[in-house]
């Protein structure tokens, strides 16, 4: 029997799937902001989505001014267009797995401003413009809750840091009142340790015991309040700091004997713009060279996991050290490439989707798996 066209797709869907292991990438769009609409009037969209079978929902072109067009393919596309809802019903099954025992990050990587903090917080009111983070609690503590009538028991911790130069803070200690600033400074501060069975503790670290999302909901009201050192400065260290907000679920079930121990962890990425644009000297060349370094180092992790190298380099980072026993594995990743779809963005959006695609290996046009598919289906 001759393979028909549909099943050689989903074969081929199926093997490159299984290649890339519990590793997925979604690309959001975000709508223009106003003063998009007021500097692109006129002018032709820079991204396109192809509507044939293969690339619906999953395609993305970046349009340049003048010359061919930049095609790129993700396990997803939300373009402007997609509510929150329809962004969380497809991290839904990700997230419920935490609560199976899985260990579970979710990242959002883009430059400022893309809609990295929209897409993982959101903003409570309208209910709608919530983000993954009140929606993926709300969804945990609620299938918790039906579990525990079938004889579980969960305990669940949560903690908020902040990645800034390589040195972690917990967010959930007043900057007025953190512990040793000459440690901090050097990066020495909270010490990261994993022990046989991929439990990670982090020294001297708060952790706050939660059951519902207005728990924890107080407990980011705090952090923000300990990131306010006036306005801008808090705006401006945040878009250069990794802010990891950590699940830990320990169940158990006495009738059978059963236990889990499932973390989720909701990572809001520091601003991926590169140097040129951000016009850096000084402090802030030091800042930006250690936001860069961190995110190719996560760059660097994850295609090495995806690749099944022997070696994958999770010591180069801060941010990778501490999220080790969560990457690979059994683990599950899913990425986030947040882009903006202003022209002026033009540059930043190609290096954010290349970023991406490395990382998944879904880039058309340099399709190394895909050509090694199809050399098996004998095409
Ligand atoms: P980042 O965290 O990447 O710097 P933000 O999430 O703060 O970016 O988004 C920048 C602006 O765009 C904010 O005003 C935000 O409310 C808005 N925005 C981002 N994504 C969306 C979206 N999908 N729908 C509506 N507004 C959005
Ligand atoms: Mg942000």
């Amino acid at each position: 029997k001759v393979a028909d066209g549909e099943e050689v797709r989903r074969k081929l869907h199926n093997t490159i799937q299984e290649l890339k292991g519990n590793i997925r990438v979604f690309c959001r769009v975000r709508p223009p902001l106003p003063e998009d609409e007021k500097e692109g009037a006129g002018e032709p969209p820079i991204l396109q989505y192809p509507t044939s079978a293969e690339l619906a929902g999953r395609g993305v072109e970046l349009v340049p001014a003048a010359g061919p067009k930049y095609p790129f393919a993700f396990d997803k596309v939300f373009g402007p267009e997609a509510p929150q809802a329809e962004v969380f019903q497809e991290i839904s099954m990700l997230v419920q797995s935490a609560l199976d025992g899985y260990k579970v990050c979710i990242f959002a990587y883009g430059q400022t401003g893309s809609g990295k903090t929209h897409t993982m917080l959101g903003v409570p009111q309208p209910a709608e413009a919530r983000g993954m983070i009140p929606r993926s609690l709300e969804q945990i503590f609620q299938a918790s809750q039906h579990l525990e009538a079938q004889g579980w028991t969960f305990t669940m911790q949560a903690s908020m840091l902040e990645i800034y130069n390589e040195s972690l803070r917990d967010l959930l200690v007043p900057a007025s009142a953190q512990k040793d600033k000459a440690a901090d400074a050097g990066g020495k501060a909270h010490a990261i340790k994993h022990d046989a069975q991929g439990n990670t503790t982090v020294a001297d670290l708060t952790l706050v015991e939660v059951a519902t999302w207005h728990e924890v909901e107080l407990m980011m009201q705090k952090a923000a309040q300990s990131r306010t050192v006036g306005r801008t400065a808090m705006n401006e260290r945040s878009s250069r700091s990794h802010c990891v907000f950590t699940l830990r679920i320990a169940g158990s079930n006495e009738t059978t004997e059963q236990t889990v121990n499932g973390v989720l962890n909701l990572i809001d990425l520091a601003g991926s713009e590169r140097l040129s644009r951000s016009g850096a000297t000084g402090d802030r060349l030091k800042e930006t060279q250690a936001i860069n370094k961190s995110l190719s180092c996560l760059g660097d992790v994850i295609s090495a996991i995806a690749n099944r190298d022997a070696h994958v380099p999770y010591r180069n980072s801060k941010l990778t050290y501490l999220l080790q026993p969560c990457l690979g594995g059994d683990s599950k990743t899913l990425m986030f490439v947040n882009i903006a779809p202003d022209r002026s963005s033009f540059n930043e959006s190609l290096c954010s989707l290349r970023f991406a695609a490395k990382v998944n290996s879904c880039e058309i046009g340099v399709p190394r798996r895909q050509a090694r598919v199809k050399d098996a289906s004998g095409q």
